[in-house]
């Protein structure tokens, strides 16, 4: 048993509950110390003190973890476990996680330092429904069968890839845990995951969740750590044969690197984005500044499809800007845990200095703070939302990826010059449309370079529906019938039914 763990009475208003569980390497669905057997401490966004410690893992836990994998793959699980078993056990994952929804909502709460009401009825609910909505495919994974001529019969197998390697970031860990362990698991593959370690603590309690649904030993393996040891070590591994990964640009960059430069293994990246949030001037202005306030502030802003470009038509640019400052000024900030709460903290101490970095650089370039621009008080992680206007396409507020509460709005002469502008990016992940206007709002939605477009809408997902993006934010695609693509290989087989060869 490994010696670390984590005690917790939340002893809150909205929740009352307690947890405690072991915060070690989970290999076989066991606990143990990391092969060095050092820790690393777990902060408390709110104090920024220290919360808890979890095991070190090294590269020599992940191989162990593989050969676990690979053997579970061989044994118990892939190609020697029918569908509807693992969709059975996919579906009593979902019903634990449902009986633990508000201890999970509260992990999230005091680890990332989201709401415990945004947590529970987003984030948790939304893993929960996504391990259901894959636990439906687990018995749907169909090969074809190809048409050639009367003398074969030619067909495909939709075969588990293998080991998969799946590393987690922060902003929204049990969901993007629950996004790529879904598809995986659905087309029979064994996993090895890292979370971040910022914020690990749900997915480590969700390996217990996972011992007690049954999943038999092996399948799925969690090695918590640091990115440059675990993180290099997974996309290194020539045992993985496929890596999904979801955080920067930079960090993805050097997954293709290592998973090219080891057994070419296959990847999917979820990275960065820098959305453009595009009013048009007959859009509804009400409906459109809190829409726009949600895409960005939602989650403290650290969510890779915030929508934190605000473009607005030059003919309503005053009536929105009232409008939407007023919303931004009405998000309550403060403990995760109050009833009305809209805003926690920021993650880390790191994140938080890197967001305070870019708010200083938008002051220093010139550009006007219309809401916000400091941090709450002096202990833990928090930042006013904050919005700038009159900035220009050249300061780094509006060109880099903030990750925080952040703001820019820049105005716009029609709807090509919106397109233009919403499109003069690097990244290309989602751009949201408002507009009364339907078929103007589609036109603009099909001439958006990204993955996802929102209409009237913004940041709202659906497990159902493919997630991802085009130019420096990733390749691939998570949730719907597409993430499974990313989780099988095609085996043609060829079966003569009398054609003749005849050699000499
Ligand atoms: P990273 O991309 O560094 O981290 C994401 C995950 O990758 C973490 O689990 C991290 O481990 C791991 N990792 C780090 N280095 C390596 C490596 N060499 N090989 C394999 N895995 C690695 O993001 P940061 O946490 O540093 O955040 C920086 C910025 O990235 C944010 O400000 C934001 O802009 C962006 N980001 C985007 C996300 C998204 O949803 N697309 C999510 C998170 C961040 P470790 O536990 O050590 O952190």
């Amino acid at each position: 048993m490994p010696g670390t763990s984590f005690s917790y009475d939340f002893s809150s208003k909205v929740y009352t509950g307690k947890t405690s569980f072991k915060t070690g390497v989970f290999i076989n669905n066991e606990f143990r110390d990391g092969s060095e057997g050092t820790t690393i401490d777990i902060m408390n966004p709110v104090t920024g003190g220290v919360l808890t410690q979890i095991s070190e893992g090294t590269a020599q836990d992940v191989d162990t973890a593989v050969q676990a994998a690979k053997a579970a793959l061989a044994t118990t699980w892939g190609l020697k476990c029918p569908g509807a078993k693992r969709s059975l056990l996919m579906n009593k994952l979902a019903n634990l996680m449902e009986e633990h929804h508000d201890e999970l909502s509260a992990l999230e709460a005091v680890d990332v330092g989201k709401t415990f009401n945004w947590a529970k009825n987003a984030d948790v609910a939304a893993a929960i429904a996504t391990i259901r909505y894959y636990a439906g495919w687990a018995d749907k994974i169909l090969g074809q069968v190809i048409e050639t001529t009367e003398a074969k019969l030619a067909y495909t197998r939709h075969e588990p890839i293998g080991v998969v390697g799946q590393i987690l970031p922060w902003n929204f860990p049990l969901l993007i845990m629950c996004w790529k362990l879904g598809p995986a698991l659905a087309t029979g593959n064994t996993a090895v995951i890292k979370p971040a370690e910022v914020a690990p603590l749900s997915c480590i309690r969700m390996c217990e969740l996972i011992v007690e649904a049954g999943f038999p030993a092996g399948v799925v393996n969690m090695v918590t750590g640091y990115g440059h040891t675990v993180g290099t070590a997974i996309t290194a591994h020539n045992g993985i044969e496929m890596v999904s990964f979801t955080g920067s640009t930079f960090t993805g960059g050097k997954v293709m690197e290592n998973a090219a430069n080891s057994n070419i293994k296959d990847v999917t990246l979820e990275l960065g984005g820098k959305g453009p949030c595009i009013v048009l001037e007959d859009a509804d202005i009400d409906k459109a500044a809190n829409w726009a306030a949600f895409g960005v502030f939602w989650s403290q802003g650290q969510v890779c499809c915030a929508g934190s470009r605000i473009f607005v038509q030059e003919s309503i640019y005053e009536k929105f800007i009232a409008r939407f400052t007023q919303v931004v000024r009405s998000i309550k900030a403060g403990d995760p845990f109050g009833e009305s709460i809209w805003h926690g903290p920021q993650a880390s101490q790191q994140h938080f200095d890197r967001i305070m970095g870019y708010i200083q650089s938008g002051k220093d370039e010139g550009a006007t703070v219309a809401v916000g621009g400091n941090r709450i008080g002096t202990e833990g992680y928090f930042i006013e939302p904050t919005v700038f206007t009159d900035v220009n396409p050249n300061m780094r507020v509006v060109k880099e990826e903030i990750f925080g509460p952040v703001a820019v709005v820049l105005k716009f002469k029609d709807q090509a010059d919106a397109i233009r502008q919403g499109n003069d990016t690097e990244y290309g992940l989602s751009a949201a449309i408002f507009s009364e206007n339907i078929t103007k709002a589609i036109e603009t939605a099909h001439q958006m370079q990204a993955g996802m477009t929102f209409i009237n809408c913004n940041v709202s997902p659906e497990c159902q529906v493919p997630f991802g993006g085009i130019k420096k934010s990733g390749i691939g695609r998570e949730l719907g019938e597409y993430a499974l693509r990313s989780y099988y290989t095609v085996k043609a087989v060829h079966v003569n039914l009398g054609l003749e060869m005849n050699i000499g």
